[in-house]
């Protein structure tokens, strides 16, 4: 359920509703809008007996949440979120493009990668130090050293860096070196690394598991959302199915679907889904024309001996037509009135 607070509603009006949530046992989150702050009822399994809240001073309204991520879901925030994080924002009108090496191998490996995409165009750079690998034998990646020269990269480019974390044993370090955290499709339901996501103020890149449905990824939302951070983009990365000319089948409509149901900006990774280079392109526009917020995409200077994902990383000259074709369609969109 929703409280809708009055326009002129203060404080400590707000402040009075989410405690008498508390005293029924529930929890009431403040959800502040352009024109009136709303109070989501968490934890309730069912109807809430409203008749004493609709009483208090500064209530409007009480609307009851039909979908089980209440926090994500457009029914308590109809207007869709912009997440910020130094000069990039998710969600508005230009699309954000994340690049770089699947992992980080090596300083000169980072710094070259980033010079790079960042003279293409690319506002985040990406890199794993925790690599989650499906054969313990493959590189695993170099743990906080890998972290160390993402800062450098930081600090030399002026990029933005996401990094994986793939477990609650490693949050707190990329925690304190990245500027946003990834989950990767893998941990999409690790319920503790979720909740401890959470916890964060930093802003989590949600990536679709393999075999998730949108309402799944929605709920795995969700719990980020219900610790409080609402700081949450979600990606979509190529579902397993029965096709195998690709190493997951790109699932375009989610982004449709995803923006209907949910107010989070959501991107696509082109190359887990593909997972050949040539695809890459073509997929990354198909994702900007149907309405995603940005692209994450691995680029390599070296592709053949990256010491992961080589087959579909981008050659840098590849990457430069990749952001010349979004420019231009994000262009196009903005001229025809688009988002
Ligand atoms: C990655 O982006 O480095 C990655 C491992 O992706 P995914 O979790 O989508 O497989
Ligand atoms: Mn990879």
């Amino acid at each position: 359920m929703l409280v809708i607070m009055k326009s002129d509603a203060t404080e400590e009006e707000v402040n009075e509703v989410i405690h008498e949530i508390e005293h029924l046992g529930f929890r009431g989150i403040p959800i502040p809008g352009a024109q009136r702050t709303a109070v989501c009822i968490v934890g309730n399994n069912g109807q809430v007996d409203d008749y004493h809240i609709l009483s208090m001073p500064g209530v409007k309204e009480t609307i009851r949440v039909t979908k089980p991520y209440k926090l994500v879901g457009r029914e308590t925030h109809p207007q869709p979120s912009l997440i910020t994080v130094g000069n990039v924002t998710f969600g508005g009108k230009k699309p954000v493009i994340m690049a770089g090496p699947c992992a980080i191998e090596s300083e000169t490996q980072s710094l070259t990668i980033a010079g790079i995409v960042k003279q293409a165009g690319a506002q985040v750079f990406r890199g794993g130090a925790f690599k989650p690998r499906t054969s313990p034998y493959s590189f695993q990646g170099l743990g906080e050293d890998g972290l160390k020269i993402l800062r450098k990269v930081r600090e030399e480019t002026g990029l933005m860096v996401i990094t994986e974390a793939t477990d609650t044993g490693n949050i707190e370090l990329v925690e304190h070196y990245a500027d946003i955290i990834q989950i990767g499709a893998r941990n999409m339901q690790n319920y503790s690394l979720l909740r401890r996501a959470g916890q964060t103020t930093k802003p989590i890149l949600l990536k679709r598991g393999f075999a998730a449905t949108i309402e799944e990824l929605l709920m795995s939302a969700e719990y980020i959302m219900s610790e409080g951070n609402s700081n949450v983009i979600l990606c979509e990365r190529g579902i397993r199915t029965f096709a195998d000319n690709t190493r997951n089948t790109l699932d375009l409509s989610a982004i449709l679907t995803i923006k209907e149901l949910s107010h989070l900006p959501v991107v696509v990774d082109p190359s887990h889904a593909a997972g050949k280079r040539d695809y890459v392109i073509p997929l990354s526009r198909g994702a900007i024309a149907v309405g995603a917020a940005g692209i994450l995409v691995e680029v390599h200077n070296n592709p053949t001996k990256a010491l992961s994902d080589g087959m579909q990383s981008l050659y840098p000259e590849q990457f430069v037509t990749l952001v010349k074709d979004i420019e231009d369609l994000a262009g196009l969109s903005a001229k025809r009135g688009g988002e």
